[in-house]
């Protein structure tokens, strides 16, 4: 299966294009601008978003089923499952973990939210609740297995597709090789992909459009060591820490790993949701780095779902931010259970835009934080939350090279092709 040719390229000029004309329709003063405004901001930017977004939401679901499905009905040994599935909730936990420490450290040092003189502005009623442990525990067993797919729920789709995949593996000689039909599935739905990325540029014109339409570039000015620092460790995070993994545990080159995972950053960038991202994130991890489909099917889906780097990093900044502009200094042991909040709440973050500053009410709740004070970085949020969705997916894609490697599931000729 090909790729689109020159998509990267073309994503990045819809991006620039993007961002270009809904500037434009910002900030010109002209009447006929703002007549045209409003005609541009529904029926261009907004439809042509919803639009993109369905798309990619529409495949997620199938095919996470079949990729899943399939790779574990082709595992000759069943106990590989069991290793494969240690090895990636381990990695997982420790990456999250190193994340939120290590935005905890800049943030004692750099102190964000020392000099922040403002009242806190907005209430927070409208914020929905984010889930529980005991919610998210409990939704991984689905009652209803429709139910559960009719509502992307993603960890009940996971576990139904596995013990679906288990049991097709143990009956295929009774089925007639019934698996060798969920692989052709899965590969319709592979092109599937490949067609809706055709789109992909005038898809990110859109989103990236709507965005600066609405809010223009002038969102940072009260809280720009906030955006820095924060910007500044999910980039550390994603090129030093995953560096580190991919050149040690995985002995790959990190550099190139970066390079193909290009197009997958800028759809997380773009659409702001792991979740949606998906289909894009699986291709890219199977096809262009070489993860063999049996890791690639359960680690990138999984990690989409529990895997948040980049939400850890925003909460554990947050939390300080916060607590600096309330004046309180938090403790050692508070540091660590900062970690260990921000490690289970990530897990329990929908991987939807914004639905990591939802779960970070948890967090300040149980220091006594003023909830009215997210409402500051709200105004700056929409914008971090692309950057860190990038983050949560090159996070996945990372855990999922080191878990194939020691596997011996990976293809370093498909990585090492240009
Ligand atoms: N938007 C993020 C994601 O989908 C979650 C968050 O941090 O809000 O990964």
């Amino acid at each position: 299966m090909e790729s689109p040719k020159n998509l990267t390229r073309n994503i990045l000029l819809g991006m620039f294009l993007g961002a270009l004309v809904g500037a434009f329709f910002f900030y010109a003063p002209f009447t006929f601008v703002t007549t045209s405004k409003v005609f541009l901001e529904e029926m261009v930017f907004n439809l042509g978003s919803e639009i993109f977004m369905n798309l990619l939401k529409m495949l997620v679901v199938p095919l996470v089923f079949f990729s899943l499905v399939s790779g574990i009905a082709s595992l000759t040994s069943l106990k590989s499952f069991g290793s494969i599935a240690g090895k990636t909730v381990g990695l997982y936990l420790f990456t999250t973990a190193i994340a939120v420490s290590l935005s905890l450290f800049v943030g004692s040092i750099f102190k964000p939210g020392s000099n922040y003189l403002n009242s806190m502005p907005q209430n927070v009623d409208q914020l929905p609740q984010g889930q529980s442990l005991y919610e998210t525990i409990a939704g991984i067993f689905p009652a209803n297995i429709l139910e559960a797919m009719a509502s992307n729920d993603m960890l009940a789709i996971v576990f139904f597709s596995i013990l679906f995949g288990l049991a097709l593996n143990k009956t295929n000689h009774l089925t007639g090789n019934l698996s060798a039909s969920f692989e052709k599935l899965n590969t319709v739905f592979l092109q599937l992909v490949l067609m809706v990325m055709t789109i992909a540029p005038v898809g990110v014109f859109c989103l990236i459009g709507k965005f600066v339409i609405t809010d223009g570039f002038n969102i940072f000015k009260d809280v720009v060591l906030y955006v820095v620092l924060l910007t500044g460790v999910l980039l550390i995070h994603a090129f030093v820490t995953y560096s580190l993994l991919l050149k040690f545990l995985a002995q790959l080159n990190p550099l190139w790993f970066f390079n193909k995972m290009k197009e997958a950053a800028i759809f997380a960038f773009s659409t702001s949701s792991s979740a949606a991202t998906i289909p894009v994130t699986l291709k890219t991890v199977n096809q262009d780095i070489g993860v063999d489909k049996d890791v690639a099917s359960f680690v990138v889906p999984v990690g989409a779902t529990i895997n948040m780097d980049g939400t850890a990093i925003m909460q554990g900044m947050a939390t300080i931010f916060i607590a600096q502009i309330a004046g309180m200094d938090l403790t050692l042991i508070q540091y660590v259970q900062v970690v260990l909040l921000a490690v289970i709440t990530s897990i329990g973050t929908a991987a939807v835009p914004s639905a990591g500053t939802i779960t970070l009410v948890i967090i300040l709740q149980q220091f006594n934080l003023p909830l009215e004070a997210i409402g500051i970085i709200l105004a700056v949020d929409r914008i971090l939350d692309m950057i860190r969705t990038s983050v949560n997916i090159t996070g996945d894609a990372t855990v999922a090279c080191v878990v194939a490697r020691s596997e011996n599931s990976f293809n370093k000729e498909v990585f090492n092709k240009a």
